[in-house]
């Protein structure tokens, strides 16, 4: 089963002398309870690829898929209720609310979807993030380590389809970067969560099962790897 797919997918910024060709026409298979990273420098496509993935920007031409759900071809209201239902971010910059606290942050996508948290799978969730007595604090209160698993928990508490992580340890020291990785691993590992990790740096890169490099919007090349410990 794939969890999400991009066929023949071109994008292009701008027209005549501005105009960039990000990607060239990329098809990529990503398989539901897998660990992929996209890897690539920067300038490579990565984060248009994703965006184009998850229903945040159009393609230029090609198809996109998140599970059986043609996501090129979605009105706005069934981008916005696909970005809400199937698709959960982490971003390098964390991206909680500043007035919620961690436990409010981490409740958020499922109070606007008007969904009620599972409480068993929410406990499940927010033990194994760690978070302990800081559920009560807010991001300001708390570490980039203990902010990021915050947003960690708050992907995966929805049970999107698809968690999109755009350079998750950009911002954080190598310690906190590790725990980060290795829990992205064990939710994918525990919990059968699909999770793409887009990435430059390749020692985040060998937490995945499968990496897929990019180089001037094409791929270039892939590989399939043994989970392992990486050595920081
Ligand atoms: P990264 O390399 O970490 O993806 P970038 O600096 O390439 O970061 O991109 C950050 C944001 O700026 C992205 O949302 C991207 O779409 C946008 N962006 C990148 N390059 C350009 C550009 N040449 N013109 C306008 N926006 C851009
Ligand atoms: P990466 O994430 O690998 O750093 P991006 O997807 O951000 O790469 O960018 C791929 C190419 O597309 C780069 O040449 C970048 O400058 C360009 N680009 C990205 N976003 C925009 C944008 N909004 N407008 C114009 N060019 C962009």
């Amino acid at each position: 089963p794939v969890a999400a797919r991009a066929t023949d997918v071109w994008k292009v910024y701008g027209a005549g002398e501005a105009q960039v060709v990000a990607l060239h026409g990329v098809s990529v298979e990503l398989e539901r309870g897998r660990f992929t990273a996209v890897m690539g420098p920067s300038g490579s496509g990565k984060s248009t690829l994703m965006h184009c993935l998850a229903g945040l920007d159009s393609v230029s031409r090609g198809r996109v898929h998140i599970g059986d759900t043609e996501v090129t071809g979605l009105s706005d209201a069934g981008l916005t209720r696909l970005r809400r239902d199937s698709v959960g971010f982490i971003f390098q910059q964390f991206n909680l609310l500043p007035t919620l606290t961690a436990e409010e942050n981490i409740l958020l996508p499922l109070a606007i979807a008007g969904r009620k948290p599972d409480k068993q799978w929410y406990d499940t969730v927010v033990g194994t993030v760690g978070l302990g007595d800081r559920l009560r604090h807010r991001p300001h209160q708390l570490s980039g380590g203990q902010q990021q698993r915050v947003a960690c928990a708050r992907a995966l508490v929805a049970r999107p389809e698809v968690i999109f992580a755009d350079e998750p340890t950009g911002n954080l020291d190598s310690r906190a970067g590790t725990e980060i990785l290795g829990f992205l691993r064990d939710s994918v590992r525990d919990f059968g969560q699909t999770i793409v990790l887009v990435t430059h740096d390749p020692n985040a890169a060998s937490y995945a099962d499968r990496v897929v490099f990019l180089a001037d919007g094409h791929v270039v090349d892939e590989m399939r790897q043994p989970s392992s410990e990486a050595v920081l």
